[in-house]
């Protein structure tokens, strides 16, 4: 029950957010040109609300703070790049952390034969 009632607060307070930067903004927040509110989806260059920070990275699902205007291509190439940089991100961390091992074990001795 307790639930239910936050994900409907949330799909409350996105809904009215959503009409909020429909009404206050009118230029894609990822490319900059001006957004047609004619278009509908499935039209690439149709509006939608891009949440900043992705629901599932941890940004905030209703708060406007969160959300922004965007076209639907944007939006939807946006989603792709954070999610490749994820792979990337992992990948780079495991051989960074492999090199930093005896990289920062010849630091200290070279320290101490300073
Ligand atoms: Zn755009």
């Amino acid at each position: 029950m307790v639930r239910t009632d936050r994900i409907g607060g949330h799909r409350a307070a996105y809904e009215k957010n959503r009409k909020r930067i429909f009404a206050s903004q009118n230029t894609c927040a990822l490319c900059g040109y001006p957004v047609d509110f004619s278009l509908k989806a499935p039209n690439p260059m149709s509006a939608v609300v891009d949440h900043i920070i992705p629901v599932a990275k941890g940004g905030h699902p209703s708060d406007i703070a969160n959300l922004q205007l965007a076209h639907w291509t944007c939006n939807r190439q946006k989603s792709d790049k954070l999610f490749n940089n994820d792979e990337n991100m992992k990948k780079n961390k495991k051989v960074i952390g492999n090199r930093n091992l005896p990289q920062s074990k010849d630091w200290t001795s070279y320290r101490f034969e300073g």
